[in-house]
């Protein structure tokens, strides 16, 4: 697949530290939205750490896809199940993915990683 993509590691390390601080609590960012729960719950991706605020091993990976295109995708995002990225791209046409990772246990989420899908991606520099 050819990339494009924003890694958002620094900005959850740095929210992470927020939470150990007591800047932010733990309510802040443990507030999930029940349809990412839901996602993360029946298609999401079984993510092997812990979860980085209750450290359950309940932390999932959702992808979901918004597209300009002709038909298939809407301007909603979709939730896409893993590994169908290209299938989506090829009906599609440019579209913008996200991954979030959400813990279903305890509702912490974070956007962990964007990317372009499509002919955008082989020229995109975007942030
Ligand atoms: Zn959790």
């Amino acid at each position: 697949m050819r990339a494009g993509r924003t890694d958002y590691r620094m900005a959850r390390r740095a929210l992470l530290r927020e939470v150990s601080e007591g800047l932010r609590s733990v309510g802040d960012v443990c507030d999930a939205h029940p349809d990412l729960m839901r996602a993360g719950r029946n298609v999401g991706e079984v993510v092997p750490d812990p979860c980085p605020i209750c450290e359950a091993t309940d932390l999932r990976l959702v992808t979901y896809v918004f597209g300009n295109a002709k038909g298939g995708v809407k301007q909603h995002g979709r939730v896409v199940p893993r590994g169908d990225r290209g299938g989506i791209a090829v009906r599609a046409g440019d579209a913008a993915g996200y991954v979030v990772e959400v813990c279903t246990s305890c509702a912490w989420h974070h956007l962990r990683e964007s990317f372009w899908l499509g002919q955008q991606a082989a020229g995109a520099q975007k942030t």
